[in-house]
């Protein structure tokens, strides 16, 4: 047997899983292999908003994110048509934003700085347990590991391999760059008055740079979900990420084009979307029906699913790196590799209660479609969601 563990993948949950599994099995650190098919600094499409508990988790390992080029949002904003309420934490930013090619690249040095091997440019086609082990077949080589980690994200091969008829339930996003609002205001001011170029005032910003927004007003139109608008940057020089999510819940009904909501909200903000490259990636959510593991695999990160509601998935593919970590430990221990625990492991976990909160809470709030109980929820319900966030929602990484 080449290796104990091989995890695919070398995102949040692959990386997690590693230092984990170093932190509580350090003799184990050696026999750890990471595959992961791009080359760091790889790109990730992602927003790239850490919530608090992303940062806990990292902390609990000895890391600091503040490494990491970022921008911090004072607040959040969550509107329905431009108004809203306001969340915001107590003494810190409520998002701390990262480009996810500078985290990942960064997470990954991190790894290796603690002695875990990392290769890549390793593309695995296949994985095929037995009763023995695990035979992982890639573009180069076919190896054998005693268990392995499927962290190789929404479309992951791990997954389709040892459940390959299991329902999916996925997400669409859409997902644009833009320059900030003062850039795109100043262009606006010069293209409005030409013979005046030096003297023309720019319009007024609509918004904050330093807020992230959601705004869930295509929840009528059966998109079940929230233009997004978020402060960012690239090489220092302050950006917009905007994009939309639609969890697909509604996806039964007739909806529009998931471009048309998201270049409307860029539009009354003075942008126009066809200015900039539009990208789009599917995220795969947590159902309590998911099945998480077979004997010697297990699955974590988007992989296992991730957040139905808003679509967030750092903190939680880092908070499975713990709980999957665990479980492996005790199955080395015990030399028993069924993983039959996996799943009561999870959703026992404040992860496990968060995600299986998040999937009640999409399951109840985006079928109730009608405009005035958007109005209602987001706009005078203050009280209830703040209390919401932060007793089922957020919170749950120094409890895991
Ligand atoms: C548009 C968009 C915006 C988002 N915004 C946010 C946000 O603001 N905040 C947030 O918390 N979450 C956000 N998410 C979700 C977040 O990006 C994911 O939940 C997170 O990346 C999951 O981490 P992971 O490690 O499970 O998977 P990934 O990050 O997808 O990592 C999987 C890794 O596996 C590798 N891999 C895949 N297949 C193979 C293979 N066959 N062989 C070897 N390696 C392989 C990939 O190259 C990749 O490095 C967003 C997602 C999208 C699509």
């Amino acid at each position: 047997m080449n290796h104990s563990v091989i995890i695919i993948g070398g995102g949040p949950s692959g990386l997690s899983t590693a230092l984990h599994l170093r932190q509580i099995a350090p003799h184990l650190t050696k026999s750890i292999l990471i595959l992961e098919k791009a080359r760091y600094p790889r790109s990730k499409l992602c927003a790239g908003g850490l919530v608090i508990d992303a940062e806990v988790l990292l902390a609990r390992l000895g890391l600091d994110v503040s490494e990491v080029p970022h921008v911090d949002a004072d607040h959040i904003r969550f509107d329905f048509e431009g108004r809203g309420l306001n969340f915001r934490m107590w003494k810190r930013h409520a998002l701390r934003v990262i480009r996810r090619d500078e985290f990942d690249n960064w997470l990954a040095k991190m790894a290796e700085l603690r002695g875990i091997e990392i290769r890549e440019g390793v593309i695995v086609k296949n994985v095929v347990p037995d009763k023995d082990g695990v035979t992982i077949e890639t573009n180069e080589e076919t190896i054998r590991a005693q268990v392995v980690v499927g962290a190789d994200g929404s479309n992951g091969v791990t997954r389709r391999c040892i459940f390959p008829n299991a329902a999916v339930y996925t997400a669409r996003l859409l997902e644009v760059l833009t320059p900030e609002y003062d850039v795109i205001a100043r262009s606006a001011a010069t293209k409005q008055s030409p013979d005046e170029q030096e003297t023309a005032t720019p319009p007024p910003v609509a918004r904050n740079d330093k807020i992230a927004y959601f705004d869930f007003f295509p929840v009528p139109n059966n998109i079940a979900g929230y233009v997004w608008d978020f402060p960012t940057q690239i090489k220092g020089e302050p950006m917009r990420c905007w994009g939309i999510y639609d969890t697909n819940i509604l996806a039964d009904a007739k909806r529009p084009q998931l471009k048309e909501p998201l270049a409307q909200e860029m539009s009354r903000l003075g942008f126009n979307l066809d200015d900039y490259e539009l990208k789009g990636h599917p995220i795969r959510w947590f159902s309590p029906e998911n099945q998480l593991s077979v004997a010697r695999v297990l699955l974590v990160g988007d992989a296992a699913g991730a957040d139905p509601l808003l679509g967030e998935g750092i903190s939680i593919a880092l908070g499975y790196g713990s709980l999957a970590a665990q479980e492996i430990a005790e199955s080395f221990q015990r030399n028993e590799f069924s993983f039959n625990g996996y799943r009561r492991r999870v959703s026992k976990s404040a992860l496990g209660r968060a995600l299986l909160m998040r999937w009640i809470l999409a399951r109840g709030i985006y079928p109730l479609k009608w405009k005035w109980f958007q109005i209602l929820l987001w706009r005078f319900l203050k009280p209830v969601i703040i209390f919401t966030a932060n007793v089922f929602v957020l919170n749950w990484g120094k409890r895991i």
